[in-house]
């Protein structure tokens, strides 16, 4: 049996897709490290580590901030779970797939969800989030801060200011934005903030960062009865990681190693450096797909750095091209799905990913597999992103 099933060997990725993202070698190097008990204290010190680390890059001071186990969908359904209640107003501002997911958990919830709707890749006006906030007068308002699944930003500030007014808590899905661009959770009053390990901060997929602001914990502390969720019940959470250490479940102690190193490697590059290094190889990147004559789905001024959407040309079929990107190149990138399928490419350039070096590997691979699906460059995406970067110091 083991002649057929031998040792793992897997192959080597470029991962340029909308996560996960290339690791970073140090954090394989933390996750060789010998594990030690999900209650022995030198696991809670990773875990107060990891707390303080997650601060600086949410931005914040919330005392309640920790690692779910599970991926970004289990710190989603940790943020539902927890403040959606039955019968209770749940707001959601839906302009992308993640935003239906929030919809379908706080739905089974049993929340009465209300939705503002805008085309996939549209943002919310600070107008429009306010008027319709103000006038559904809502328990919970939330709202995706990076649309992974169309490559556009939604500001919170607005959406903060005016839930605030009528005493809603705002959930925030930063789960593709931290660690790739600003999130500033304390500035901008978001007061439940989730995310994940393998997109912005270049960590193995399994675990969801969470931070919770002491007014949320305070309705979560007032709330009646217990959430319907048992595992993600975030008060037990609290009595496991920060309060007495009772046991809740075995925390994935070499995931937290992992993450514990990947927030060190942010912090040391600093966050201001590595969100301008995100912007700089987005717009070095989008130069050259304009160049080779392609558009971008999302206006200009809210595209996210960490996630590309050029529209596929007419007539081109995206997958072939992504087909020949992976079998050719060993890089991986996306396409659309839902409203978007086979309307634009999906190019993550997160994390360790997002490298002067990929954005170019990239182009020259696409302008090869478009050019292979018959596709004729308006000119060449290499030479653009190079005479863009040379024109832009790093
Ligand atoms: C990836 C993603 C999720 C889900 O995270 P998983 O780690 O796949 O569970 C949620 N929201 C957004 C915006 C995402 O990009």
């Amino acid at each position: 049996m083991l002649d057929e099933i031998g040792s793992l060997c897997p192959p080597r990725r470029i991962l340029l897709g909308p996560g996960p993202s290339n690791v970073e070698p140090r954090v394989y190097e933390a996750m060789r490290t010998p594990i030690v008990g999900h209650l022995d204290p030198y696991f809670f010190e990773v875990a107060e580590d990891v707390r303080k680390l997650l601060q600086v890059v949410f931005g914040t001071k919330n005392q309640f901030t920790v690692a779910i186990s599970g991926t970004g969908s289990a710190g989603m359904e940790a943020a539902v779970a927890n403040f959606a209640e039955p019968g209770e107003k749940f707001a959601i501002l839906a302009n992308g797939y993640f935003c239906d997911r929030i919809t379908e958990m706080a739905r089974r919830y049993g929340a009465e969800v209300v939705r503002l709707e805008k085309p996939w890749g549209q943002p919310f006006s600070d107008d429009e989030a306010s008027s319709f906030i103000l006038r559904e007068r809502p328990k919970v308002v939330a709202f995706v801060h990076a649309e992974t699944s169309t490559g556009a930003r939604q500001d919170g500030a607005a959406i903060c200011r005016a839930a605030h007014e009528v005493g809603a808590l705002v959930i925030a899905d930063c789960v593709t934005s931290l660690g790739g661009m600003p999130v500033e959770v304390d500035a901008t009053g978001i007061d439940i903030a989730y995310s994940c390990t393998q997109k912005g901060l270049s960590c193995p997929p399994g675990l969801a960062p969470l931070t919770v602001s002491d007014r949320a914990m305070g309705v979560l502390r007032a709330r009646q009865g217990v959430p319907r969720t048992w595992y993600l019940d975030l008060k037990m959470l609290d009595d496991y990681y920060q309060g007495a250490h009772r046991y809740h479940h075995t925390a994935p102690i070499t995931m937290f190693y992992a993450l514990r190193e990947a927030l060190r490697v942010v912090v040391e590059e600093g966050l201001e450096a590595r969100w301008q290094r995100h912007r700089r190889n987005h717009l070095g990147l989008v130069a050259g797909l304009e160049a080779m004559g392609l558009t971008m789905h999302v206006a200009e001024p809210y595209r996210l750095w960490m996630l590309n959407t050029p529209c596929v040309p007419e007539g081109i079929d995206d997958a072939r091209v992504r087909r020949r990107l992976i079998e050719s190149h060993g890089i991986e990138i996306f396409g659309g799905f839902g409203p978007l399928a086979g309307k634009v490419f999906r190019i993550g350039l997160m994390g360790a990913s997002s490298t002067q070096e990929n954005v170019l590997l990239l182009l020259e691979a696409l302008e090869g597999a478009m050019r292979a699906e018959g596709y004729k460059p308006a000119g060449s995406g290499v030479e653009a992103a190079e005479s863009f970067f040379a024109a832009h110091a790093a």
